[in-house]
């Protein structure tokens, strides 16, 4: 080896690394482009190594430059499109070595590993070896003193890409929630077979440490019973599940008749097993339900269709904003920084010490290994266990042991309670009603409320058609639109969309005199409110209405729920999720259609009224050019602009790219520039070199069968609802009008699942609600705004700040 001809002086701009690792999944793609980008806006070199630490090793042409358009379009592509492989060599310190020359004569220090906990755990190795392998390497002749000098410390980011949701100190992977929805998909699919032939079906998913995968498409698709790895069941278990079936499913002709359960599914997790840890299969389960039962019982294994196809928006996002942060991790660390992995708890990116999450995820197993289930429980995160019990909670939803007593004592003198001595119930007669437009998951919350209230032996009561339902029926009571729900009418409601029960815009204000008389006459102890602003408004007032009507002094709570997203308190509301997914799959599809005449842009128009929550979130997922929403409005210059930025994008991608490119507009972004205006407008300036086409996808955006993550955040909501619904049994009307919490909203905020208050001069109503403009004072998601601006190259246009950094490759 020539050492002369080796670089010596470090390169002008810092140079990061990028690479996918052991199994891939969904989102990866997103994941690297966002890398990609975001290191050239930051004056950085991109470099991919392909085929996993295999490239790293190996060097030559699996290290390349990457540059701003050789990433364009992979957030809608699955897979890893830079490869990646189970590398043998990397185990090796030898092979690190080589590793690691590569690195230093690219002049490459960074590195952004994108994989699970194995590739993480190399990773890791690396950094720490890093110092000695380059001291054995200037030992070994292999490189100058000189030459390392630049390159003494390596800086590592993980970024967490698993379909099985596997790793500690994170809520959610790159990739398992579109794992998930193959998941669902598939089963919804089985469902109206079962249904036909009332079968039964054992479904197996993927899982060898982790019961993720099969715990959440449980919970989606209402699963009558579930094995995964880290809960086995009781010894006995065979018996435990033919009689838990027997009980609300389809065996026997009685059953069939009194209850109506035509279909029966079970899931299992590729590693599920029983106490003693033999394997439980879907096999052994099949024959069970066939033999014991006489069920016509089928087995599907969803194989490798559980990894493949286009990322899911929740993947799109999370591997974006992931990306874009691994970048600002590499950019802040110090050599005596641990290595990170980005992570998310709820709604929060966050830094969490490699090293700490690798541990925690490989003691989950060594628990596991030692049949000591509860310990590797107490080790999974807290958002695992509480979705477990809500499946619990939901699943047998007869459970003696989960009963509340009928009545209590009240106990000594409080202010709170009734009298001393009085005796009351502590089951409660909770109403459920939902207010304006449809939204995902709001079947699933109310199915999820109803089959808690039977669990506990509170009565669920549907309200039917919203407040003016309550009255109308009320006035002329033709048939009552209250109804106590039993279990077997909601069931069917685990993977339906819209709203089953009814839902209407209209508010009580519109007649508070019957609402009040309606809440006596059919003795509301509290009322669940499922929907979105009109909810919210409908909340507020039934709680200012307390003064005078003390039918209202009971729990009032709002789970929000409207594919705007728009209600104040909260970052999530269900219905959004299902809205997004919705909408990328018709931004990729018509953007595929441009791909014979390869010019085009679309202009389409989204719903979310005066907020660009949807319009934002769907620009960062689909990669828009830009983003036009009412929280910024349109004007001309930003127009002239936009439109020399497409301009540049058709003359660098030279029609190489053949998809066509997407400004999306909420509708209320300008009364003047509409969509049609704009596209018009495009057409006009771009003087023939590429077209422009608007499309409005309407109500189309509402979705048909909720998103898995609106499903399963609609039951762990709602059950979180019930609780706190609990919470106020036996108070007196005073108590809890005096409690600000009983007129509340369920939020998801930062990393935190909490209630917050309407009322009170730091409530909801007074603090955080733009009354006119139907929204929050503050959104939290308009920072997005700036990413999406970032990885269009938008927010350098006019600066030259981003081209400068790619205009020479
Ligand atoms: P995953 O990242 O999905 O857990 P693996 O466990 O197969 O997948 O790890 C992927 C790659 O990471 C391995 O092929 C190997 O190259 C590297 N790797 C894993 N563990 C180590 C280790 N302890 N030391 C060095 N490299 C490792």
């Amino acid at each position: 080896m020539d050492l002369a001809k080796l670089p010596v002086e470090p390169p002008k701009r810092r140079r990061i690394g990028v690479l996918t690792s052991g199994g891939d999944a969904p989102g990866m793609n997103g994941a690297v482009r966002a890398v990609v980008r975001m290191a050239i806006h930051c004056d950085c070199e991109a470099y991919a190594v392909f085929e996993g630490y295999e490239g790293l090793v190996n060097g030559g042409n699996m290290i390349r430059q990457v540059h701003w358009e050789d990433v364009r379009g992979w957030l809608s592509r699955g897979g890893t499109l830079i490869g990646s492989a189970r590398s043998m060599a990397f185990r090796e310190r030898a092979g690190r070595m080589r590793a690691a020359k590569n690195m230093v004569l690219r002049g490459i220090d960074a590195l952004v590993v994108c994989g699970g906990d194995g590739s993480l755990t190399g990773a890791d190795v690396f950094r720490a070896e890093w110092p000695s392998l380059l001291s054995d390497l200037i030992a070994a002749g292999e490189l100058t003193t000189e030459q390392v000098e630049p390159y003494k410390v390596l800086n590592i980011v993980g970024l967490v890409g698993s379909i099985d949701n596997d790793m500690s100190g994170t809520d959610a992977t790159i990739g398992c929630y579109s794992s998930l929805t193959r998941i669902c998909d598939a089963v919804d699919d089985v469902f109206d077979t079962a249904f036909s032939h009332q079968r039964g079906f054992v479904i197996e998913v993927m899982g060898r440490h982790c019961g993720w995968l099969a715990l959440m498409s449980a919970i989606s698709t209402g699963a009558d019973w579930l094995f995964i790895p880290e809960i086995p069941p009781r010894d006995g278990w065979e018996d435990d599940m033919c009689s838990m079936i027997t009980k609300v499913g389809s065996i026997g002709q009685l059953n069939r008749k009194e209850r109506g359960k035509r279909r029966t599914i079970v899931i299992v997790a590729e590693g599920a097993q029983d106490r003693q840890l033999n394997k439980i299969s879907s096999s052994t389960v099949k024959d069970i339900l066939t033999q014991r039962l006489g069920l016509d019982t089928r087995t599907t294994v969803l194989g490798h269709t559980q990894r493949g196809g286009p990322a899911c928006a929740y993947d799109r996002w999370l591997s974006t904003l992931q990306g874009v942060e691994a970048v600002r991790a590499v950019l802040e660390m110090t050599p005596q920084s641990p290595s990170p992995v980005i992570t998310i708890r709820e709604n929060k990116i966050m830094r969490t010490p490699l090293m700490e999450a690798v541990q925690a995820t490989k003691d989950v197993a060594s628990k596991i290994h030692a049949k000591d289930f509860a310990a590797a429980m107490t080790l999974r995160d807290p958002e695992f266990k509480e979705y477990h019990r809500a499946y619990l909670n939901t699943a047998t939803p007869e459970h003696p042991k989960m009963l509340l007593p009928e009545g209590k004592v009240c106990p000594k003198p409080t202010n709170s309670l009734g009298s001393p001595g009085t005796y009351f119930s502590q089951r409660m007669r909770i109403a459920i009603i939902h207010v304006g437009a449809p939204a995902g998951g709001m079947n699933q919350a109310t199915r999820a409320a109803v089959a808690y209230c039977l669990t506990r032996g509170h009565t669920a009561l549907a309200i039917h058609n919203g407040f003016p339902g309550l009255c109308r029926h009320h006035a002329d009571k033709p048939i009552s639109s209250v109804r106590e729900v039993q279990w077997l009418e909601s069931d069917s409601w685990v993977n339906e969309g819209g709203s089953d029960i009814g839902t209407n815009r209209s508010l009580p204000s519109e007649d508070i005199e019957t609402t009040a008389e309606c809440f006596e006459l059919y003795k509301f102890d509290a009322l669940f409110v499922v929907g979105g602003f009109e909810a919210f408004t409908a909340v507020s007032q039934l709680r200012q209405a307390r003064e005078k009507y003390d039918a209202f002094k009971i729990p009032l709570i709002v789970l929000p729920a409207t594919i705007s997203n728009n209600v104040p308190g909260t970052e999530y509301s269900l219905g959004s999720d299902t809205c997004l997914n919705t909408l990328i799959e018709f931004c990729d599809a018509i953007r595929q259609s441009a791909s014979s005449s390869r010019r085009r842009v679309f202009v389409i128009e989204t719903q979310g009224g005066k907020s660009g929550y949807i319009a934002t979130t769907a620009g960062l997922a689909v990669g828009a050019v830009a983003v036009y929403i009412p929280e910024e409005g349109i004007d001309i210059k930003m127009l002239s602009r936009d439109i020399d930025l497409l301009r540049d994008n058709f003359i660098r991608d030279k029609g190489a790219n053949r998809a066509g490119k997407i400004i999306l507009r909420n509708e209320c972004a300008s009364g003047t520039y509409t969509t049609q205006v704009i596209a018009d407008m495009i057409k006009e300036e771009a003087k023939g070199r590429f077209e422009s086409r608007a499309a409005v996808p309407g109500h189309f955006q509402q979705g048909s069968k909720p998103s898995p993550m609106d499903r399963v955040r609609a039951l762990r909501m709602a059950i979180r609802c019930m609780q706190h619904i609990e919470g106020y049994a036996g108070k007196t009307p005073e108590a809890v009008a005096a409690d600000p919490l009983s007129a509340s909203v369920i939020a998801i905020k930062g990393s935190q699942v909490l209630f917050s208050p309407m009322g009170g001069d730091s409530g909801l109503e007074a603090t955080e609600t733009d009354w006119t403009r139907r929204r929050p004072k503050s959104e939290f998601w308009l920072e997005l705004q700036h990413v999406v601006n970032v990885l269009s190259g938008r927010s350098a246009v006019g600066t030259n700040e981003s081209w400068s950094c790619y205009e020479s490759t």
